[in-house]
Order: C-alpha cells, then sequence, then structure tokens
C-alpha cells in the first residue's frame, strides 16, 4: 500500500489516497457521462474503500451533482466548489463503503507514474482513440 495526494486546479481542495498495489493504475472509462462532465474522451478511475480516502483541505465545501446510472441508481459527484474539479464519485450500487476516486487529478496520475490498468465502456470509446490496456465492452464480469 502507498499513499498519493491530490489537490484539485485552484488549490481550495486536497487529499490523500491509500492504494493496495493492484489498485495502483488507472481504469479508464469511456462512457459518454464521463466524456460530458471532464470536456474529454475518457476519465481516470480507481475504485478504493471510503476509508482509504482523507479530505486533508476544503473537505466540507465539496460541492454534490447526482445523476442516475445505468442500474437507475444514483452517482453522486463530488467536486470543488470553486473550480469543479471532481475528486471522487459514489455509486449508490457499490454500497456505503465504496468510492470512485478520479486517479487523473493525483500527483502520480498528472505525472505519468499510475499506468492504465483496465479500459470499461470500450463500446463507447472514440474510433480514434487506441486501446491502451485490457478493454471491457461495458464492465468486467463480477
Ligand atoms: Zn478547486
Ligand atoms: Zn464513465
Amino acid at each position: 500500500m502507498s499513499e498519493y495526494s491530490g489537490k484539485c486546479h485552484c488549490g481550495n481542495t486536497e487529499w490523500t489516497a491509500k492504494l493496495e498495489k493492484e489498485q495502483q493504475g488507472h481504469v479508464l472509462c469511456h462512457c459518454d457521462t464521463c466524456k460530458i462532465l471532464s470536456g474529454s474522451t475518457f476519465t481516470l478511475n480507481q475504485i478504493i474503500p471510503k476509508s482509504a480516502l482523507s479530505i486533508t483541505k476544503g473537505g466540507d465545501d465539496l460541492g454534490k451533482y447526482t445523476y442516475y446510472g445505468d442500474s437507475g441508481k444514483g452517482v453522486h459527484c463530488y467536486y470543488c466548489k470553486n473550480c469543479t474539479a471532481h475528486v471522487y464519485h459514489h455509486q449508490e450500487i457499490l454500497g456505503h463503503d465504496t468510492i470512485i476516486l478520479r486517479t487523473g487529478l493525483l500527483k502520480e496520475g498528472l505525472d505519468g507514474t499510475l499506468k492504465p490498468a483496465a479500459e470499461i465502456y470500450g463500446k463507447s470509446r472514440l474510433g480514434w482513440e487506441k486501446e491502451v490496456a485490457q478493454t471491457f465492452e461495458v464492465m468486467p464480469p463480477s
């Protein structure tokens, strides 16, 4: 396990995340929601226990945006209210103790230390994007 640190664009929000060895990589998500929320072609994520994330600055002041995923269950997105950088998402379908961390905002995400580990929603990958890791049409079989 290693501890990683992240901060939002404006610096109002900072956090640390403890990632187990098998979590030390990005899961690329190509779904349309990720495209729209990020303004890009995919997002970088990792599924971690909620207890592994610690908001060290600005924690009480995160904004929350809720949408409904393919399952029909709520997905709550937590972001810096000032600069709107998304810190993590909580999908109700994963239970109370599990969150989706945006690994692209970690220092080690920005400097390239963390590598792609898998790709999900491959069915929505744009035609000109290259495959960089094992790709699942939607989600890995559970
Ligand atoms: Zn910010
Ligand atoms: Zn997505």
